[in-house]
């Protein structure tokens, strides 16, 4: 009951992040955030009872994580991929990261230059760009599309029914 989630909502009513139960009643014991939706009943500690907070909301403004870049990290990349070899289309738990254009040639580290491929792939594109070697990419590489909620779980949203009006749709 102590580990469930906890939306936490910005001052302004956008959701910002989610924690645990546990967290969320220190946040409200010690005022730095209201509860405005009650989870499920309440835990019993020796001598107080708190209401189990579903939703609470905080005094203050947060800057929103989203505006920090996304880091150019492996599994970033595998992730906006789909997990899917941007060349045969395969997904596959053992991708590698491919510099479209080869670092040795010029090719940046960044998002437009990098892609995930599979080992075979990778293997048959060597040093080549995929002109030279025939292959084709499957999508042009961008940076990850930040979607804006796409920090919270989307599990939780399918099972916490009072969440869903804190969510513009
Ligand atoms: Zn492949």
């Amino acid at each position: 009951m102590i580990n469930r989630p906890v939306l936490v909502l910005n001052q302004n009513y956008e959701p910002l992040n989610v924690c645990h139960v546990r967290r969320a009643i220190v946040l409200i014991y010690q005022s730095k955030a209201e509860m405005l939706e009650n989870g499920a009943g309440f835990v019993h500690t020796a001598d107080r009872m708190f209401p189990i907070p579903s939703v609470i909301r905080l005094p203050h403004l947060v800057k929103r994580p989203f505006h920090v870049n996304r880091k150019l990290t492996r599994m970033e990349v595998f992730a906006r991929d789909g997990h899917m070899c941007q060349y045969c289309g395969r997904q596959t738990r053992q991708l590698t990261l491919d510099h479209v254009i080869p670092r040795f040639r010029g090719g940046q580290h960044t998002w437009e230059n990098v892609v995930s491929a599979c080992v075979t792939c990778n293997r048959k594109k060597a040093g080549r760009t995929p002109e030279e070697a025939g292959m084709k990419l499957r999508h042009t590489p961008a940076p990850p599309h930040t979607d804006r909620y796409s920090y919270i779980p989307s599990q939780y949203l399918q099972s916490r029914r009072e969440w869903e009006r804190y969510f513009p749709h």
